[in-house]
């Protein structure tokens, strides 16, 4: 077909609209594929949309696309479907012969106001659920449509893919070529053969991101404004409605297989897939994606000049070969498990604070003052609703890396098998229960199992009690160790903070061994905090009682990432045990090879406790948590009271701590947070050289601290320059925290799998950020 030869003008277009449709009215030109259009203004202010075909049009293919308009006038998605203005004299088509061209046909369009998705990448999942939803509402609306112009012959056609296979000889590109090929013939043998039992119906066939409209809502959120476009429109497989809109939505995206579930996910809940469609959306967007690239050689072969058609089809090509490269028996899974599963309703960041404010617990902050919501974590990135993805340098408990896929598969598997209790016998436990107790130094070798650091400490409290017969207990400032009533009473950092009752009686406080800011500072600080120790246990004993335990972190969290002066934990622990208490060393940050050097925190310490807790990292994000003691400590324990956790040691739980231990072993992480740990250490080091902001930088492998001062001598605490450094990370994609009694330390304790490249960005991110502040 040729184009119009002399294209008709705005001038043409208002003398159509007042003479055929009796408008009065200022015609300005829209774009358009293969109509020239105008918009329509007239004088009371309505809109319209002049449509003048190109010349010989089939002009039943164009009242096929007016009488489906026409349908879906009474129908729910009337309102975001063009109407048809009939003319006066009641004609909806009607022939215009433009100035030396061949003949046309006019018609009028309702204008819909917005703007073309292609124009909008800020698409939260909901959205792209809703695009799903409505282009199922238009199949069924359109599904009693029918017109001889619906079965023409059309290169669009998704059944006809094959048939364009004759132009891939235009593929210059070898590798292409073979691609394709290879695609079509999977085509012709495998899917074609499927397509005639599939159900058929009149759809658009052609929701791609020129032809969804988009507006901004009432809050300033995307909506879907409409479908323009019936040029495509036909009667085929109506799943290639949900193919087709899956393809052009799938373009440019990070994570296009997520994108497509989520298309599918809102599509089946309005018009579910039969499971040949569910089986057979993975090859249709493939043929989409083929008939796309031959499409594009075929006009590139005719119109070798253009160099648009070229550009245009990079993405395809790029997903094309993205695809290739997938499973498709998996992405047909994830088509499935989006079928099967209707999902959370996905509500935006607006509605869900209304529900948290009131229907959550009231006393719970939220991390930033913009809050994030994260809808997918992956390795060491978290992605929040737009795609948006940010460097996780804070979360330890997603130890080996968001999603491990090893250890989701472990928890999977053994979900789907067995999960009981630990009064059944089972491999998983006894494994698990070597396996752990294998990485601990003698004697420690017996292990509980729990489901919270919280439990994990109040069991260890309870162990300690029974062993010495004592609750009297020395904690260290600033400690923070769970939130039952038993914990909270001896953790200053809650129970001395606001709404605390302040230090249970038999709680004793011992100042954090902290060399930079503490009260003994110097090469001798250690001996002398743990002297403190010794003062407290003068103080119980004076006052006729005896020692229980000594609790602390191996490496300090809350109390602001503090390494313990050197020596103070052996000192401590040789006090302690001299007079008869027992050392628990809280293991919940700071275990499983994070310090680099050992596999845990106590053994940088040089000591060997008698009670160590575990949490956080040793399921990956799975709840669960352990207490590993002594034989001595844990007979004690044998009063006659059964110890049983109902949750604690379950099948699933062992399954994904083996799992969570086999990553750290076969991916060597223990090492490589050393390595990385170091080389984040180093830079930080250097950025202090800079920076009089830093005050200090200290760090065991990938647990490190950065407290920042306003003055290097007074030690001035910088705490709104903190959250300042926090807010302007975030910006850039970096995710940290503040901690420290005065909040002015920056917490990085990320999943053991950040790399290299994650600490040069994050060194440059943070040098830019501290640049904003003034320099040395
Ligand atoms: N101990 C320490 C050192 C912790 O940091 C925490 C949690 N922040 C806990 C115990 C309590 O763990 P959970 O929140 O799993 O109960």
């Amino acid at each position: 077909m040729t184009p119009n030869s002399l294209s008709p003008t705005a001038v043409d277009a208002e003398s159509i609209a007042r003479e055929i449709w009796s408008l009065d009215c200022r015609a300005e030109p829209l774009a358009g594929e293969v109509d020239r259009n105008f918009l329509l203004l007239t004088e009371v202010g309505d809109r319209w949309v002049l449509k003048i075909s190109r010349e010989g049009a089939d002009e039943q293919a164009l009242d096929c696309q007016i009488q489906a308009l026409r349908f879906l006038e009474p129908s729910p998605v009337a309102h975001l479907a063009q109407k048809v203005l009939p003319a006066p004299d009641g004609r909806h088509l009607v022939p215009y012969q433009p100035t030396g061209g061949g003949p046309c046909w006019v018609r009028v369009l309702s204008f819909l106001d917005g703007s073309p998705l292609v124009n909008h990448q800020d698409r939260p999942p909901s959205f792209i659920e809703e695009i799903g939803r409505t282009l199922a509402c238009f199949d069924l609306a359109l599904a009693g449509f029918d017109h001889p112009g619906a079965h023409r012959d059309l290169p669009w056609d998704i059944e006809r893919t094959h048939e364009l296979g004759r132009f891939a000889e235009h593929i210059s590109e070898a590798g292409q070529r073979e691609i394709v090929e290879r695609h079509l013939e999977r085509f012709v043998s495998v899917v074609a053969p499927q397509l005639a039992d599939l159900e058929h119906g009149f759809i658009h066939n052609d929701a791609n991101d020129y032809n969804l409209m988009v507006r901004h809502g009432a809050h300033g959120e995307t909506v879907l404004a409409g479908l323009i476009d019936f040029g495509d429109s036909l009667h085929t497989i109506t799943i290639a409605e949900l193919a087709i809109a899956a393809t052009y939505l799938m373009l440019n995206q990070d994570y296009p297989l997520t994108t497509a579930a989520l298309v599918t996910a809102g599509y089946n809940s309005v018009r579910p897939l039969t499971a040949t469609e569910q089986k057979l959306l993975f090859d249709l967007i493939m043929a989409r994606l083929c008939a796309s690239v031959l499409m594009s050689v075929r006009g590139l072969h005719f119109e070798p000049e253009n160099e648009y058609l070229q550009i245009s089809a990079l993405p395809v090509w790029r997903l094309l070969g993205r695809m290739t490269m997938m499973d498709p028996e998996e992405a047909t899974r994830t088509f499935e498990d989006a079928c099967a599963h209707p999902g959370t309703p996905v509500r935006d960041t607006g509605e869900i604070l209304a529900v948290r404010r009131s229907h959550f617990g009231f006393n719970l902050s939220i991390s930033y003052s913009e809050p994030l919501k994260i809808v997918r974590g992956e390795g060491q990135y978290l992605f929040d609703d737009t795609g948006r993805r940010y460097l996780d340098l804070v979360n330890n408990v997603c130890h080996v890396g968001h999603c491990h896929p090893y250890v989701v598969a472990a928890a999977q598997i053994q979900m789907a098998e067995l999960n009981t209790n630990t009064r059944y016998l089972h491999d998983n436990l006894a494994e698990y229960a070597l396996r752990l107790s294998g990485t601990f130094p003698d004697p420690l070798e017996v292990c509980f199992f729990a489901n919270s650091g919280t439990e994990a400490n109040d069991l260890a409290l309870r162990l300690a009690r029974t062993h010495t017969g004592s609750k009297e207990i020395i904690v260290l400032d600033n400690a923070y160790h769970g939130h039952s009533p038993s914990l909270v009473e001896i953790s200053p950092y809650k129970c001395e903070g606001p709404g605390g009752e302040g230090l249970a009686g038999h709680a004793h406080k011992v100042p954090m061994p902290d060399a930079y800011r503490g009260p003994h500072r110097g090469p001798d600080a250690g001996a002398a905090y743990a002297d403190e120790v010794r003062t407290a246990i003068a103080e119980i004993e004076g006052a006729g009682r005896k020692l229980g335990a000594f609790i602390a972190e191996s490496l300090i969290g809350c109390g602001g990432q503090v390494i313990p002066a050197p020596g103070f934990l052996s000192g401590a622990t040789e006090t302690v045990r001299a007079a008869g208490g027992v050392v628990i060393a809280d293991e919940v940050q700071v275990g499983f090879g994070r310090v680099g050097t050992h596999m845990w925190g106590f053994e940088s310490q040089e000591i060997v406790p008698d009670i160590v807790t575990l949490g956080k990292p040793i399921g990956n994000g799975h709840p669960m948590s352990a207490v590993i003691t002594t034989k001595e400590i844990a007979s004690s324990f044998v009063t006659g009271m059964e110890y049983f956790n109902t949750f604690g040691g379950n099948p699933v739980s062992c399954a994904v701590g083996l799992a969570v231990l086999d990553v750290i072993e076969t991916q060597n992480l223990q090492q490589h947070a050393l390595e990385v740990g170091t080389r984040l250490l180093d830079g930080l080091h250097e950025l202090q050289t800079r920076c009089p902001l830093i005050g200090d930088v200290r760090g065991l492998g990938l647990f490190i601290g950065i407290e920042l001062v306003r003055d290097q001598e007074t030690l001035e605490p910088a705490d709104t320059e903190a959250s300042r450094v926090i807010d302007e990370m975030k910006a850039r994609g970096f995710l940290l925290s503040t901690d420290g009694p005065l909040h002015n330390v920056l917490k990085i304790k990320p999943p053991m799998v950040l790399t290299e490249q994650d600490v040069d960005e994050t060194l440059a991110a943070l040098d830019e950020v501290f640049g904003t502040f003034d320099r040395a």
